[in-house]
C-alpha cells in the first residue's frame, strides 16, 4: 500500500501559469522523497497540492489509498514545515507548539502531554518558557518542527527547510531529520533546490524542470548532465 500517489496530476493557476505537468509519484510508506529542481519548476505547488492548501487542476492525489482532492488540508494527515518557521514571535516555545493541536480540539491535558512528549524527543524541554523571538534560527526550525510533528502526521512537508541556515546548523538539522525519519517511521517530502541536500536525505529523488518530472531515482543513480 502507497501512502502516497499522484497520478496524471496538473497545476495551473488562474492567470494561466502551467505550473505542474502530468505528475506522477507513487511514495511508500516512511520513504525520504526530495523534490529537486531550480526554482520556478513547480517543486512549491506540487507540496501545497499535497497539502490542500493548493487546489488540483486535474488528476488524482491519493493519501493511504483515499482520494484527497477536495478534502480540506487539516482533514489531511499531513504536516508542512516552511523555509520561514511560521512561529508566533509572541508565544513562548510550549504556547507555539500547543498551536499544531489546538485546531484538532484535543482536551487540553492530553494536548500538553504530547507538547511535553515532543518538546523532550526534540531536545527543547529547557527552552519550552523562553519566547520564541529570543532563539536562534537553528532552534526556531527544531520548534517548527515538533509543532509540525506533535499533530502526529503519516506525511511531513518540508519546503526549503534548511534555505535559511548557516552549513553547520543545516548539517545537525539534515541529521535530525534522517534520525526522525528511522524513529517515527513517516513518510518525508521534501522541497529543495540544493542537490547536496537532495544527495544526502533521501531515498528518492524527483527531479522537475519546467512544471514537468525529468527523473525519480535514488541517489546513487541520479543522472547529472554535464
Ligand atoms: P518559491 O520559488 O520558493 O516557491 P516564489 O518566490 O516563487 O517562492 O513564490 C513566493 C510566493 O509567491 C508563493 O506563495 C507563490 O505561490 C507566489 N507566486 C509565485 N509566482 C507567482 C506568480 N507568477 N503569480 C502569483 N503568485 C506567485
Ligand atoms: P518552485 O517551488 O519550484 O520554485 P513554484 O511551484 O513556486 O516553483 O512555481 C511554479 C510556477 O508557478 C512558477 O512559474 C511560478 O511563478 C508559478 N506560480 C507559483 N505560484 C503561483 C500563483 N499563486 N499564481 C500564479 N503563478 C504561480
Amino acid at each position: 500500500a502507497y501512502d502516497l500517489q499522484l497520478t496524471n496530476v496538473y497545476k495551473t493557476y488562474d492567470n494561466g501559469t502551467p505550473a505542474v505537468i502530468d505528475f506522477n509519484l507513487d511514495v511508500e510508506k516512511g520513504e525520504f522523497i526530495a523534490f529537486l529542481g531550480p526554482s520556478g519548476c513547480g517543486k512549491s505547488t506540487t507540496l501545497r497540492m499535497i497539502s490542500g492548501f493548493e487546489t488540483v487542476t486535474s488528476g488524482d492525489l491519493m493519501i493511504r489509498g483515499k482520494r484527497v482532492n477536495d478534502q480540506l488540508p487539516e482533514k489531511r494527515p499531513t504536516s508542512m514545515i516552511f523555509q520561514n518557521y511560521a512561529l508566533f514571535p509572541h508565544m513562548n516555545v510550549r504556547q507555539n507548539v500547543l498551536f499544531g493541536l489546538e485546531v484538532k480540539k484535543m482536551p487540553r491535558d492530553e494536548a500538553n502531554r504530547k507538547v511535553d512528549q515532543i518538546l523532550e524527543k526534540l531536545g527543547l524541554s529547557s527552552i519550552a518558557d523562553m519566547p520564541t523571538s529570543r532563539l536562534s534560527g537553528g532552534q526556531r526550525q527544531r520548534i517548527a518542527l515538533a509543532r509540525s510533528l506533535v499533530v502526529e502526521p503519516d506525511i511531513l512537508l518540508l519546503d526549503e527547510p534548511l534555505g535559511a541556515l548557516d552549513a553547520n546548523l543545516r548539517k545537525s538539522i539534515q541529521n535530525e531529520l534522517k534520525l526522525l525519519q528511522r524513529d517515527l517511521g513517516i513518510t518525508f517530502v521534501f522541497v529543495t533546490h540544493a542537490q547536496s541536500e537532495a544527495l544526502a536525505l533521501s531515498d528518492r529523488i524527483v527531479v522537475m524542470n519546467a512544471g514537468r518530472v525529468e527523473q525519480v531515482s535514488p541517489p546513487r543513480e541520479l543522472y547529472t548532465r554535464p
